[in-house]
């Protein structure tokens, strides 16, 4: 008898296709995103479940007693409760690897059109206020040869530094908890402690995962130790930053400039005092948002839940659940 699986998300066709050879799939028929406590109704007696981001929390569990896995199409997974997943036996997978060079792409964007004011000048251009004379109002800061700061050289991460460094002939430091000697060996990129890397890069980016630990990693504290002259991207997760000490920062001309895909709560206000300051470029979470990356991502996905339920170890368990 095939698997029951509950599928959360809307997913391309061929992707349903490949589940329904597998399993018997109800699905989530609305446009809107499903909330978690709608997830609870619909969940029942699956043994599978694909979601991307609903938060999987213990009264969900304690709704879904024939829950064998969890299979998260997307990268990051701080929306699942591991200690509870853990103490029922759930499995839980995400999606490396399938997307890195897209998010790199669009961490480079931000990179760029920070340093170089792109949005802000575009404005410029279209509120008719670019007259002959004023060159110098129109400064950006250097991308090339800059040195890039990567807080969490990971996956992403790495591709983001080959960009840098064989692209922009940029130097790279990066901050892990652990070093990375073949990625140093291999790329050049060299350690550096958090102080060191924010007081000497001319770019600070966030590539690491959000926990308990990486809550509020940049304050107000850190925006001090940057440069003035320095440029701030995250493409990783809203709550590592402290978005008050953020604007901060941008208002008082602490930082040049910062570039963000993220936000502590998504979609962020749109009376925000982030989107008052000029010298901030804000994108609504679209790292891996190009069809063809999306459409692997769920077909990543897809595979470890059915492999899952089949009892194979080929899947993409994430870390700690492999404990
Ligand atoms: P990854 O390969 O696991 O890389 C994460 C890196 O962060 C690791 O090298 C890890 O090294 C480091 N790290 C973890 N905890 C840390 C800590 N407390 N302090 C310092 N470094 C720490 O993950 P990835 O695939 O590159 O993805 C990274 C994150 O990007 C994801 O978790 C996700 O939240 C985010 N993301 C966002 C988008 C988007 O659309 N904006 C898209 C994809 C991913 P150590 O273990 O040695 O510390």
């Amino acid at each position: 008898m095939k698997p029951q699986i509950y599928v959360a998300r809307r997913i391309p066709a061929e992707v349903e296709a490949y589940l329904k050879e597998h399993a018997e799939v109800r699905k989530w028929e609305q446009e809107r995103p499903i909330t978690k406590d709608e997830l609870k109704e619909e969940v029942g007696d699956a043994e599978g479940l694909l979601i991307a981001g609903t938060p999987i929390t213990e009264e969900l569990l304690a709704n879904a007693p024939n829950l064998k896995v969890v299979s998260n199409i997307s990268v990051g997974y701080n929306n699942l409760n591991i200690d509870a997943l853990r103490s029922r036996g759930v499995l839980a997978t995400h999606t490396p690897y399938v997307l890195d060079d897209t998010v790199a792409d669009l961490a480079f964007t931000l990179i760029l059109s920070a340093s170089r004011r792109v949005v802000e000048l575009d404005h410029w251009v279209r509120d008719g206020k670019w007259q002959k004379g004023q060159e110098d109002e129109l400064f950006g800061v250097d991308v090339h040869h800059a040195t890039l700061g990567i807080i969490g050289l990971g996956r992403i991460g790495e591709r983001i530094a080959r960009r840098a460094i064989f692209g922009f002939d940029m130097k790279v430091l990066y901050n892990n908890r652990n070093r990375k000697p073949q990625v140093e060996a291999e790329l050049g990129v060299s350690y550096a402690s958090m102080e060191e890397l924010l007081k000497t890069s001319d770019i600070v980016l966030l590539m690491l995962p959000l926990t308990e630990e990486t809550r509020g990693l940049m304050g107000a504290r850190e925006f001090d130790m940057m440069k003035r002259s320095a440029v701030f991207i995250n493409v990783a997760r809203g709550p590592i930053v402290d978005e008050t000490a953020l604007v901060e920062a941008l208002q008082q001309r602490k930082i040049f400039a910062a570039g963000l895909d993220v936000f502590d709560r998504e979609p962020i206000d749109p009376n925000h005092p982030l989107l008052q300051c000029t010298n901030v470029v804000t994108l609504p979470h679209i790292g891996s948002a190009t069809a063809a990356t999306r459409t692997k991502m769920a077909q990543r996905a897809a595979n470890n839940l059915i492999h899952a339920l089949q009892g194979s170890k080929e899947i993409d368990l994430i870390p700690e659940l492999k404990q």
